[in-house]
C-alpha cells in the first residue's frame, strides 16, 4: 500500500513537498474506526505566504504560454488521476468515511482536466464598431494568483472544478484542502508534480481555515478566490475580501433543497431517487433533498416506498466494497446531526431511524432517518443538517407548496416530480433555486449547465460553459481612429 502523503506542496519542483515551517501537524482519525490515520502538516501563515509568492512568481511565464501548451500538464494530470482511482478511493474512505463503492470522483476529476485541457481558446474578448470614430475591443486576461478553498465532502469534485478552469485561463493557484479530508488533495499534489506543471503554478496546502484559509482570504496578492463550503465561512471570506483587496469572490454554499411530489408522479421512482439523494454520502451533500413535500392524497403510499428504499442500505466499513452507507465525517458532524434528530423527535413523528440513545462508540454512524410533520418553522426545517435525515411534509395546492419550498434562505437545488409538462415548467419558473430538476433529483447534474445558488446559497456559477469566465478579468481597449482616408 502506498505511503500516505501528508505534507505541503509549495513551489512544485523547487521546494516540492515540505513539512510546515513551524513543524505543526494536526491528527486525522477515521470516522469509522476512530483510529488515527495520519498526522497532517498544518500550513502556517509563513507557508501560505510562501505558496502565494510561488504562485505569483510563476504567473508571468505560465500566462504567456498558449492555451494548448497549458493544456499539456492538465491532460497528463487527468490520466494520472484515473490511474490512481483505487488509492484515491481509499484515502477518502479513511479520512471522511466515503464508501469506496460509491466513489466515482476520479473519473469526474479527470473528465474536468481533460475538458479544460482543450478549452483554453474559449477565453475570447469582443470587438465593437458601434462608437463612431473608434474600433473598440475587450481583452480577457487572467487575474494572476487565484486561491481555492474547498470542503471535505467531495475534495475530488471541487479541486478540479476550480483548479482546471483557473489554470487553463492562465492563472496560477493555491488550493487549500479541508482539515477533515486533506489526503486526496495531497495525493493529487504528488500527481501534479509528475504531470509536469512548472514550479509554483499549482500549489496545494492543508490546514485549518482560521490559519491558512484566513491568510488566503486576506492576502493582497490573491486576486480571485473560489470557495465551496458553509455559508458561515462564505460570509467570513466575503468580509476578508472587502477588508483587504476586494478580490473577486465566487461562493458555492449550503442548501436546504426541497423535492415536490405531485399525485401524477411515478411514485416508485420518486421515492427511490429522493431517498438516494438524502442518503448518498451519508447526507453530506449541499444539494441533498432534505425537505420533501408530497401531495396529501399519495403521502401514505409514498412514505412506505421511501422506507422500503432505505431498507436496502448497507451500513459499515467504508473500505468494504459492499458498504453503501458510511459514517458522518467526524465527531463534530455526528453531534450536530444528532442534535437535529433529537429536536425533531420532540416536534414530529420519526417513521424511520434509531430510537436508541445516540452512541458513537462504534464510529460516527447515523441510520437513514425520516421525520413526518415537523413544523415548517422548526430549526430542522430551516437549517442545513448535512446528514441522512429527511423531513417529509404534505401539501394540498400548488401555491401552498411553492410558498413552503421558497420559504428558505437557501436556494441551491429543487426538484419536482410530475407528469404534467405545464405544471413542471410553471414550478421551474416559480421556484427560487439555482437548479430545478424535473422528474429527477440531486445528485443529478449536467457538466455544461451552470451550477450555483440563489439567495444565501452562493454567488457565481460553475460549469463547463461558465467557469473559465469566472477566472478572467475584462479589459476594455478604446482605439480612436481617423475616419478620413489618407491616400
Ligand atoms: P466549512 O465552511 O466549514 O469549510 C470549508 C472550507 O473553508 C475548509 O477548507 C475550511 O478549512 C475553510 N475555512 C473554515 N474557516 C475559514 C476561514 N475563517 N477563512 C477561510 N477559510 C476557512 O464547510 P465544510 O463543513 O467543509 O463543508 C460543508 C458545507 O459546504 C455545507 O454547508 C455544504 O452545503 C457546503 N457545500 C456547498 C457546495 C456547493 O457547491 N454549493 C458543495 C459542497 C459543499
Amino acid at each position: 500500500m502506498a505511503a500516505i502523503e501528508t505534507r505541503l506542496f509549495i513551489n512544485g519542483k523547487v521546494r516540492q513537498f515540505v513539512e510546515a515551517s513551524d513543524g505543526r501537524t494536526f491528527p486525522l482519525y477515521s470516522p469509522a474506526t476512530k483510529e488515527k490515520v495520519a498526522d497532517v502538516s498544518e500550513a502556517s501563515e509563513e507557508d501560505t505566504n510562501a505558496a502565494v509568492a510561488a504562485a505569483k512568481a510563476a504567473f508571468p511565464a505560465w500566462s504567456a504560454l498558449s492555451p494548448s501548451e497549458r493544456g499539456v500538464p492538465l491532460r497528463k494530470l487527468a490520466q494520472l488521476i484515473e490511474e490512481n482511482h483505487d488509492e484515491l478511493a481509499r484515502l477518502d474512505a479513511l479520512s471522511m468515511g466515503r464508501p469506496v463503492s460509491t466513489f466515482a470522483d476520479p473519473g469526474r476529476a479527470s473528465a474536468h482536466f481533460n475538458h479544460y485541457a482543450e478549452a483554453g481558446y474559449e477565453a475570447l474578448g469582443t470587438s465593437s464598431v458601434n462608437t463612431p470614430g473608434f474600433v473598440n475591443l475587450t481583452l480577457r486576461q487572467p487575474f494572476g494568483v487565484v486561491a481555492a478553498i474547498i470542503p471535505w465532502n467531495g475534495p475530488l469534485v471541487f479541486l478540479p472544478m476550480k483548479a482546471a478552469p483557473a489554470l487553463v485561463a492562465g492563472n496560477t493557484i493555491v488550493l487549500k484542502s479541508s482539515e477533515k479530508a486533506p489526503l486526496t488533495c495531497a495525493k493529487i499534489a504528488t500527481l501534479v508534480e509528475k504531470a509536469g506543471f512548472p514550479p509554483g503554478v499549482f500549489n496545494i496546502i492543508s490546514g485549518h481555515g482560521h490559519i491558512s484559509g484566513n491568510v488566503l482570504s486576506h492576502h493582497m496578492d490573491v486576486r480571485a478566490l473560489s470557495f465551496t463550503g458553509s455559508g458561515r465561512t462564505g460570509r467570513i471570506i466575503q468580509q476578508a475580501a472587502a477588508k483587504s483587496n476586494m478580490k473577486n469572490v465566487i461562493l458555492e454554499l449550503g442548501g436546504k433543497s426541497p423535492s415536490i411530489i405531485f399525485p401524477d408522479a411515478e411514485l416508485d421512482k420518486a421515492a427511490k431517487e429522493t431517498m438516494y439523494s438524502i442518503q448518498w454520502n451519508s447526507g453530506q451533500v449541499c444539494m441533498a433533498n432534505s425537505r420533501i413535500y408530497v401531495h396529501e392524497s399519495i403521502a401514505p403510499r409514498f412514505i412506505e416506498l421511501c422506507k422500503k428504499s432505505l431498507s436496502t442500505v448497507v451500513k459499515g466499513d467504508p473500505l468494504d466494497p459492499k458498504t453503501t452507507h458510511g459514517p458522518q465525517a467526524d465527531k463534530l458532524q455526528w453531534e450536530s446531526v444528532q442534535h437535529y434528530i433529537e429536536a425533531s423527535k420532540k416536534l414530529g413523528q420519526m417513521v424511520l431511524g434509531s430510537e436508541e440513545q445516540p452512541d458513537d462508540s462504534n464510529g460516527y454512524f447515523i441510520e437513514p432517518t425520516i421525520f413526518l410533520g415537523v413544523p415548517e418553522d422548526a430549526k430542522a426545517m430551516k437549517e442545513e443538517i448535512f446528514g441522512p435525515v429527511v423531513h417529509i411534509n404534505t401539501f394540498s395546492t400548488e401555491d401552498e407548496v411553492v410558498a413552503k419550498a421558497n420559504d428558505s434562505e437557501y436556494g441551491l437545488y429543487a426538484s419536482v416530480y410530475t407528469n404534467d409538462l405545464s405544471r413542471a415548467l410553471r414550478m421551474a419558473k416559480k421556484l427560487e433555486s439555482g437548479n430545478v430538476a424535473i422528474n429527477c433529483t440531486s445528485p443529478t447534474g449536467a457538466l455544461d449547465m451552470p451550477f450555483g445558488g440563489y439567495k444565501s446559497s452562493g454567488v457565481g456559477r460553475e460549469g463547463y460553459t461558465v467557469s473559465i469566465d469566472q477566472y478572467l478579468e475584462t479589459k476594455t481597449v478604446l482605439m480612436k481612429i481617423d475616419e478620413e482616408t489618407s491616400l
